[in-house]
């Protein structure tokens, strides 16, 4: 979303008639789009706002996204700081700017053209917010209200991607299960996008477990555009954890979801997210979260160790999982991941799949990924692919959270 909302506002400058300075050191502007949903994002802005006024006193300094509206935030920062713009202002930045004149126009700041940065691959935002106040989550405070954005704009902005060569459209939002457009649900948007011409496949993310509905694994086990990967995050594994967490769904729940997934879709992909050491999380409710790890068998998971976030729910409960423990319980899980990951991507070996390159790495290697969402490695002689384009590959050899591949 960060990431969405840094090609809106660099669209949105360069309109203004500026242009992109690579060295941030010496910029007349520095906008941070900054993520606050753990610590250690956050501390990477206290180290670079100085450094950046330090060397250059008559930069401006924008700071966006996560941080932008907490106040112990703005007092620390208090004199380096130009310009605190919460995302949504983001049309009314020109009247802030000093030097710049305003334009006028103030739209939905989800209808601000992007500059994207991808000549291949696009996210789409589809809404912006979250209504869910998971205890441990900063994200309603920094981003506020749930807010969806009209299908009409969606898919206008997906046909003219697609009209310019773009391969893979990844539709976006804090929660897209909620996306509401009158009587149009997520489902309905999927099919839609789904439906428009070109050679082209739709990612999307993410699904809370609570509203994912029968409807969306039939929309995509049923359509040939929408790719075979569901990120469902589960959070933890363990029901009083889960209650604490607020996340208002139970395990057996999210079990069931993903055995209906794997039904419908045979060889579909399954990530999650997963906090460890939520406060007062024991060593036993962990052990529920491994188990879950055991019998999911995700392809992937990003594990986050619980960091304390100002004004939320869980901030006025004791962080009494030691940082050591914390990291315990992360390489843990990691364990059992590198495992279930490699026992899935064995199943490839011999498979022919359709993936789209990406980029080559430092040995001049090309790697792309798969509709599933796995990076595979594009081996043996001949010519390159090009980057960008669909290319069948045959599956050569499984690595723990990836594949190598022949054309
Ligand atoms: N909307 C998504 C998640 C958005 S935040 C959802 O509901 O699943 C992305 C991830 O960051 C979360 O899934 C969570 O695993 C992690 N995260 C959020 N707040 C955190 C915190 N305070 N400490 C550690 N990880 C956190
Ligand atoms: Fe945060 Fe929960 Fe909303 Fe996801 S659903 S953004 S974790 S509050």
């Amino acid at each position: 979303m960060n990431k969405s909302d840094s090609e809106r506002i660099a669209g949105y400058l360069e309109r203004m008639g500026l242009e992109e300075e690579p060295d941030k050191h010496r910029a007349g502007l520095v906008v941070f789009a900054t993520c606050g949903v753990r610590q250690a994002a956050e501390d990477r802005v206290y180290g670079l706002v100085p450094k950046i006024k330090k060397n250059n006193p008559e930069c401006q300094i924008v700071i966006s996204g996560c941080l932008s509206e907490r106040e112990d935030v703005k007092k620390r920062l208090d004199k380096k700081v130009d310009i605190w713009l919460p995302i949504r202002d983001l049309p009314k930045l020109d009247k802030k700017i000093k030097g710049l004149s305003a334009s006028g126009k103030r739209d939905n700041y989800l209808k601000l053209n992007p500059k994207y940065s991808s000549r291949f691959s696009a996210f789409v935002p589809i809404g912006n917010g979250c209504d869910n106040f998971c205890a441990y989550c900063v994200v309603p405070y920094a981003r506020g209200r749930e807010v969806y954005r009209p299908a009409g704009g969606i898919l206008k902005e997906v046909k003219d991607l697609v009209k310019k060569g773009y391969k893979e459209i990844i539709l976006i939002a804090q929660n897209v299960n909620s996306y509401r457009d009158g009587k149009n649900n997520f489902c309905d948007l999927l099919k839609m996008v789904n439906d428009l011409p070109g050679d082209f496949w739709i990612r999307f993310a993410t699904s809370h477990p609570k509203d994912m509905s029968e409807g969306l694994i039939k929309t995509i086990a049923g359509r040939q555009k929408i790719c075979r990967h569901i990120h469902l995050p589960a959070q933890a594994g363990d029901n009083s954890v889960l209650k604490a967490m607020n996340r208002k769904y139970t395990i057996e729940h999210y079990k069931k979801l993903i055995n209906r997934a794997r039904k419908a879709m045979p060889g579909a992909s399954i990530t999650t997210d997963i906090i460890v050491g939520f406060p007062g999380e024991t060593r036993k409710q962990f052990g529920n979260t491994k188990k879950l790890f055991r019998e999911a068998k995700f392809d992937m998971a990003y594990i986050a160790q619980y960091s304390p976030r100002p004004g939320t729910a869980a901030f006025k409960l004791r962080d009494d999982v030691l940082p050591d423990e914390k990291k315990r319980r992360e390489e843990e899980l990691m364990k059992i991941l590198r495992k279930t990951g490699l026992a899935n991507n064995r199943k490839y070996i011999g498979r022919q799949e359709r993936v789209l390159i990406e980029g080559r790495n430092k040995e001049g290697e090309c790697f792309g990924k798969t509709g599933t969402n796995k990076m595979v490695a594009v081996k043996g002689k001949g010519d390159l692919p090009a980057i960008g384009q669909f290319v069948a590959l045959k599956i050569k050899k499984a690595r723990d959270f990836g594949l190598e591949g022949e054309i």
